[in-house]
């Protein structure tokens, strides 16, 4: 079997130079005491700390990779293995409390089962609470022999100073858009998305995240958002009304629908600014808007953008509106109708 360069483990091909950083260090004997992971969410920050945490705790890595053969590798992450911890938000809760962080320190001031070390990992650091960070400056100040804690967060800006300057951080870059492409082409081969000019205008529709699209192809998010923007033409071009089409996307949720119409909103508004277009059917879609000149149809999408974050705020307030009114009302301004036109 070959696990190097394993398309289907992290390090993504986009990390490879940090990963071989760390390695670097590894080697030396300089690894530090505390790293911090950070990334945009659907880039594999994730994967890439709990991968480096494998590589940790492996008896006799190969090209610089976990092997998956070992008796440590074996011992399957850190739901199994004895020198490995995970802290995450606890599933139902938003935060990593403080006896989380209690438990890790106490974890990590134990000597190593194998004798590779103690490898805590915090995933989502950012929802670490005010008690649960200063908990882990403790440990992060007494830093125990042999043992490594990575942390993995969205951005430096989201932990306590004090907590950031105890770790070294090292930003994941997300990839290039043609990288990215290419990567998920090799996931997903034999899916209905597998030309590369498709791909790259998927990657451009979920912000040049390839695990998140990975994620959209595989729950079906990828097809009711292509189903949505043919709605939005058909309606723009009479084939349906708005009470109909209300009623066609009720079944994807209200939420995600006007996740998708922010989405469309923001690739539209885009593409009219840099003159730019990724696939045909997104400049069909803005030439589709009767204004007469790219500056006209610039102001109505930028007036519907207002109009859907309205909307998804109030669907994520108090209040209790009702999602089939709202969809109604918002398809209606998309096309500029004022009353309802039924067939
Ligand atoms: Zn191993």
């Amino acid at each position: 079997m070959n696990l190097i360069n394993d398309a289907t483990r992290p390090p993504w091909p986009w990390q490879e130079q940090i990963w071989r950083r760390l390695c670097r260090q590894q080697q030396s004997g300089v690894l530090a005491h505390a790293y911090l992971f950070c990334g945009d969410k659907g880039t594999g920050r994730t994967g890439f700390a709990r991968e480096f945490a494998n590589f940790l705790l492996c008896e006799s890595p190969v090209a610089e990779r976990a092997c998956y053969q070992c008796r440590s590798c074996l011992a399957g992450g850190a739901e199994h293995h004895p020198d490995l911890l995970l802290a995450q938000p606890p599933e139902g809760r938003k935060d990593i409390g403080v006896d989380q962080i209690r438990e890790l320190a106490e974890f990590l001031s134990r000597s190593s089962f194998s004798g590779q070390g103690r490898v805590a990992l915090i995933l989502q650091a950012e929802r670490l609470t005010l008690s649960a960070s200063n908990a882990l400056l403790k440990t992060l100040e007494e830093p125990a022999t042999s043992a490594y804690l990575l942390l993995a967060g969205i951005s430096p800006g989201s932990l306590l100073p004090t907590i950031r300057s105890r770790c070294q951080l090292l930003p994941l870059p997300g990839p290039d858009a043609d990288i990215a492409a290419a990567w998920l082409r090799q996931r997903l081969s034999g899916s209905e998305f597998d030309s590369s000019e498709r791909m790259l205008e998927l990657l451009e529709m979920f912000g040049n995240r390839p695990l998140a699209l990975e994620q959209g192809l595989r729950s079906g998010q990828v097809s009711e958002f292509v189903s949505l923007r043919q709605l939005l033409l058909d309606l723009l071009e009479g084939r349906i009304g708005a009470q109909h089409a209300a009623k066609v996307v009720a079944k994807a949720g209200e939420s995600a629908v006007f996740e998708h119409l922010a989405r469309i909103s923001t690739i539209l508004i885009r593409g009219l600014v840099n003159g730019e277009w990724r696939g045909t059917e997104n400049r069909q879609l803005a030439e589709a808007l009767t204004e007469a000149d790219s500056a006209a149809r610039l102001g109505v999408l930028l007036e519907f953008q207002r109009q859907v974050t309205k909307v998804r705020q109030q669907l994520s307030g108090p209040g209790n509106p009702n999602p089939q009114l709202l969809l109604e009302s918002t398809f209606r301004s998309w096309t500029r109708q004022e009353r309802p036109r039924e067939s």
